[in-house]
């Protein structure tokens, strides 16, 4: 018998999320973020299951020949652009769109003799300061860009710093005013955070990533609960033992849960090793049998323990959910102080994936 850890894909729950994108920005074209191995859902496996995308974003060429290979026939957008001159006979075979972010890329572009001409998203740094031209710069990169031969469609785009906030956009559109005086051309600037909350940021195409999986972009899940998105990985396992703890007892690595009165424990097959964040100590939410409990003690690299207080029926066996439907990722990636990102992206290869 296997071991019974799994994580569960809800493909269903995938093409719900995307349905929700449309309604936030029904004017806007999508492309569907499915970087990092789709979040750590299994690119192979999910990106069926978002071909009513108007398009699809990653980072590698061999993410991209995959989905090519596969039959998507769509748009593909390479959110880092090139990387060498190599590069772009790829781009040109594969048909992909490239950000550009970067002088560098420019004189590759310059000095490369590919076939046909490359369509690209002309990237401005609205305060992230990671990639794109600053916005004082960028009239004079695109007319640079315009008058090159190997040069197709250009489209404008940034990435937000803060559109998690409030009032997080205001600065960022403030340089794309400033950058974008006089130019005509189709615009990408909104990720999760502003689809859900800045419908001003929309334009021609958006850009979500993390609502498609159904987390949140702000980290908490009650930030997403009227939204209609629905959690896609489930992660499961089983409980393997049960303890039965008397006053004083300890449980774990460095004896960090100590019980006060006769308390049952389950173990559960699943830890640090499945991805399973090792510092979710003591208080983490978690479900058994569809009942919410909490962590106990450390988690190990194999297993962690849960009280079973709250579950007196649980046995050997019973069902474990770490995250999905009933314990959000959010929430344990807050219990953790990260975001659901993260957790997705950690999901170690040795837990099996199935969709359902
Ligand atoms: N656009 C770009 C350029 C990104 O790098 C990302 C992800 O980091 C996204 C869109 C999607 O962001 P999110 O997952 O917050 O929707």
């Amino acid at each position: 018998m296997a071991r019974p850890i799994q994580a569960q894909v809800d493909l269903e729950a995938l093409k719900n999320n995307l349905n929700v994108v449309r309604r936030a920005a029904p004017e806007s074209r999508v492309w569907s973020v499915i970087k990092a191995n789709a979040y750590g859902h299994g690119l192979e496996r999910v990106w069926s299951a978002l071909r009513d995308s108007d398009g699809l974003a990653m980072l590698n060429i061999e993410e991209a020949m995959l989905v090519r290979e596969r039959g998507w026939k769509g748009p593909l957008l390479m959110l880092e652009g090139f990387f060498c001159a190599e590069d772009l006979f790829f781009f040109s075979e594969y048909r992909l769109t490239a950000v550009v972010h970067s002088d560098w890329q420019i004189n590759i572009l310059q000095n490369t003799c590919f076939p046909g001409s490359l369509d690209i998203y002309v990237k401005m740094n609205s305060g992230m300061n990671r990639l794109g031209f600053r916005p004082g710069d960028v009239y004079t990169v695109w007319q640079k860009l315009r008058s090159m031969k190997n040069v197709g469609e250009m489209t404008l785009m940034t990435h937000f710093a803060d559109a998690d906030k409030p009032d997080g956009i205001t600065s960022a559109m403030a340089c794309i005013e400033q950058a974008s005086n006089g130019l005509d051309c189709p615009r990408s600037f909104s990720n999760s955070a502003a689809i859900l909350w800045h419908p001003k940021a929309h334009y021609d195409w958006v850009r979500p990533g993390i609502i498609l999986y159904g987390a949140s972009p702000t980290g908490k899940w009650q930030d997403i609960a009227n939204t209609g998105l629905k959690p896609v990985m489930t992660l499961r396992s089983e409980i393997i033992a049960v303890q039965t703890l008397k006053a004083g007892d300890t449980v774990g690595y460095g004896s960090r849960y100590c019980a006060t009165a006769e308390q049952r424990i389950g173990i559960v097959a699943a830890g640090y090793a499945d991805g399973y964040p090792r510092h979710a100590n003591t208080g983490t939410p978690i479900s058994v049998d569809g009942v919410r409990t909490r962590t106990l003690g450390t988690v190990s690299m194999d297993m962690l323990a849960v009280d079973l207080d709250p579950v007196p029926h649980a046995v050997v066996g019973s069902y474990v959910e770490l995250w999905g439907k009933e314990v959000k990722i959010d929430e344990v990636a807050f219990a953790v102080g990260t975001i659901g990102y993260e957790l997705m992206c950690a999901l170690a290869p040795r837990v099996p994936v199935m969709s359902v």
